[in-house]
């Protein structure tokens, strides 16, 4: 079977299509998004039966490139890539668990958590950034002018899109926004040995620039706007259904900053309900910081209009974005997903990250925001307790240890009521034993239901 991909333009006024070989980032005749499309009628000939049974058959296989996550699903990834350009650390795959306690404590009784930080460079942006340097490493064997890969970043597309480029030995550039990433993240495209401008701006103005240095065709631009990223990132909701035996679950809740990920992941589960894997969409619901929501103040408005803002400092800092580049993709998911848009403040996410941490996780920012986004939506009674919710865990939270330290010692300017400090002694047994006994005379010590 031939399966074949390419861009189109997501204005259904235009529908320019492009190979997924030219170097474009945007219609060039009507200058909105592009995505990649797949012939489905070819991709039909294969059943429902037919595709489950082959993922099933992959799934973290050792079968080269199928058992990671995003190659497993290869022809409805990028179908025309050769074996030999494949840039794989073995992505994907990532586990989804029962978050039991931490549900029971805010009233859901099926919640699960996707913990997409597991990966290679501990955040989901792997999935994307696999089927992008592939791509880029498939035009350079064609003679593609491609010199390097730049991106700009909140700190994790930088570090995936440079550990995907040293191992496929292709030079990158990342454009950071200054003291605005955490140590992890800045240390990590280092090592990789990419180019690390490091701005005087924030996000939005690091994306313009790589916008203007990639219009000259040997930089090839690496972020969400570029739709090859959005095509790996939507099998992380392939993987959730598939994770629950094929059955979708009703609420899946994302948070989104420049929205290339909500986008894939409604993506991936509208290509399985028209290939007819699953009959039922889930909820979506995007969770947006409080300083950095501009797509939370379009819902309240319905859409009518966009504004981009300036977006204020939060500890979610891979979501501080003011201009998200993929506003109109993530309004056309919402609509087709009945999708919810709900905001959290920073002592919202920093307590509800720290609770999650207090039953057995170990969450980055991103994913408290996410998980106060859940704790309000059934308090409003928007999610009912007998739903299955999945929590997408977008980071892991090692690689934002600063702000949990913070949040440990009080530095944060709010109570921080989950907060654990070291007890300091002398080294003797009379002085532990004395520690001890306090501690476990405080009952409210390892209690989290008040
Ligand atoms: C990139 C990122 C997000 C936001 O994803 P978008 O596609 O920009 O909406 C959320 N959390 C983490 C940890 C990220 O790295
Ligand atoms: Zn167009």
């Amino acid at each position: 079977m031939t399966y074949r991909a390419w861009f189109q333009c997501i204005n259904p006024q235009c529908g320019a299509t492009y190979p997924l070989n030219t170097i474009v980032y945007q219609c060039t005749r009507c200058n909105s998004l592009l995505e990649v499309r797949h012939d489905l009628e070819e991709l039909k000939r294969r059943d429902a039966k037919g595709w489950k049974e082959l993922f099933e058959a992959r799934y973290k296989s050792n079968h080269w490139p199928y058992g990671s996550g995003v190659w497993a699903k290869k022809e409805w990834v990028l179908p025309e890539i050769k074996d030999d350009n494949i840039v794989s650390l073995f992505e994907g795959g990532t586990n989804l668990f029962w978050a039991e306690r931490f549900g029971k404590i805010v009233g859901v009784d099926d919640l699960w958590i996707k913990l997409c930080g597991n990966t290679h460079s501990g955040s989901f942006k792997d999935l994307g950034m696999t089927v992008l340097v592939s791509q880029v490493k498939q035009m350079i064997s064609e003679g593609a002018p491609i010199k390097a890969v730049a991106c700009a970043s909140t700190g994790d597309t930088s570090a995936a899109l440079a550990t995907y480029c040293a191992a496929a030995g292709i030079p990158s550039i990342v454009l950071l926004p200054r003291g605005k990433i955490s140590t992890a993240q800045l240390v990590q495209p280092l090592s990789s040995g990419a180019l690390v401008l490091n701005l005087d701006t924030d996000f939005d103005g690091c994306m313009r620039l790589v916008q203007e240095i990639t219009k000259d065709e040997t930089i090839y631009l690496a972020n969400s706007m570029n739709s090859l990223r959005v095509e790996g990132q939507q099998t992380v909701g392939i993987e959730i259904v598939q994770q629950f035996d094929w059955e979708a679950p009703q609420v899946i809740i994302i948070p989104g900053g420049n929205l290339g990920n909500v986008s894939a992941l409604g993506k991936g589960l509208i290509m399985m309900r028209d290939l007819g894997l699953i009959d039922k969409l889930p909820r979506i619901v995007v969770a947006q910081a409080e300083q950095a929501n501009p797509l939370y103040r379009a819902y309240l408005r319905n859409f009518d209009f966009f504004e981009p803002m300036q977006a204020g400092k939060t500890l979610a800092s891979a979501i501080q974005i003011g201009n998200p580049v993929s506003y109109a993709k993530a309004v056309r998911t919402l609509q087709q997903l009945n999708g919810i848009v709900e905001q959290a403040g920073e002592e919202e996410l920093a307590d509800a990250a720290a609770l999650g941490d207090r039953t057995g996780m170990f969450n980055c920012p991103h994913t408290g925001v996410a998980l106060a986004v859940l704790i309000k939506l059934l308090k409003a009674g928007k999610i009912d307790k007998s739903e299955r919710v999945v929590v997408i865990s977008t980071a892991h939270g090692l690689k934002f240890v600063e702000m949990k330290v913070k949040y440990h010692q009080k530095e944060l300017g709010f109570p921080c009521r989950y907060a654990n400090q070291p007890i300091d002694l002398p080294a003797r047994l009379d002085a532990v034993k004395d520690a001890l006994k306090r501690a476990l005379e405080d009952k409210s010590r390892f209690d989290l239901s008040s």
